[in-house]
């Protein structure tokens, strides 16, 4: 799953609007920012599978490190203890921990079975890939829905606040298109390719989050009072 997981994270600025974008970004994709970096180091393994479908370009040989259940719950308790300690915010953290997990959840959902349960354990997945248009429709719908609690959660500082989300949208939402009709290049370059598109969306939320306000949502406990 691609744009689903930033749909989880924009979504999620409502259970935590002291939260980051940046940081709720960082969080669902955190599977995906490292799994880049163990390649490189050889820690993991990835090869072209020959598939014509365009999600199913890759065989992901190994990825214990990054993507099994175990150590994303690892990585998931250590990103909240970290965010508590360096925030204090109790809610955030527990907001983005859970969010860390979430990434293999949905990509549970979407992968052929090759998501360890743990290193080294059985591998698990519900193959939505292999419907093409099930795929694009299910993540479409979470973005769309992600944007728009966002959107009614938060509103703009300023010129950028305003602007800033819907490039944000538009550039995410062309990067999935892109990623549909042109096939991943070969390590390195798939790896140095995700690491700085990774990185990207996230700076480009934390960015324009910071032109933006909590606001507008009655009853919100986290939310600062309107001004
Ligand atoms: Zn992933």
């Amino acid at each position: 799953m691609f744009i689903g997981h930033y749909a989880l994270g924009l979504a999620a600025k409502r259970l935590a609007p002291r939260t980051s974008l940046g940081t709720l970004f960082v969080a669902p994709t955190l599977a995906d920012l490292l799994w880049p970096v163990f390649l490189l180091l050889g820690w993991e393994r990835v090869s072209p599978s020959g598939v014509t479908n365009p999600f199913l370009t890759l065989t992901f040989d190994a990825y214990p490190v990054s993507h099994s259940l175990l150590a994303l719950i690892g990585w998931s308790a250590l990103y909240a203890l970290l965010y508590r300690a360096r925030t204090g915010y109790g809610r955030g953290a527990i907001v983005v921990g859970l969010l860390v997990v979430s990434h293999w959840l949905l990509d549970f959902v979407t992968h052929v079975p090759d998501m360890p349960l743990y290193p080294g354990g059985p591998k698990v997945g519900l193959g939505l890939w292999h419907s093409v248009p099930g795929t694009v429709i299910i993540e479409g719908l979470m973005f769309a829905a992600g944007v728009a609690i966002y959107a009614a959660t938060t509103r703009p500082r300023d010129g950028v606040g305003r602007i800033g989300l819907g490039v944000l949208v538009l550039v995410l939402a062309a990067a999935y298109f892109g990623s549909l009709f042109s096939p991943p290049p070969p390590s390195p370059a798939l790896a140095i390719g995700a690491i700085v598109f990774g990185w990207l969306f996230v700076v480009g939320a934390w960015w324009g989050d910071r032109h933006r306000e909590a606001g507008a949502v009655v009853g919100n406990p986290g939310a600062p009072p309107r001004g």
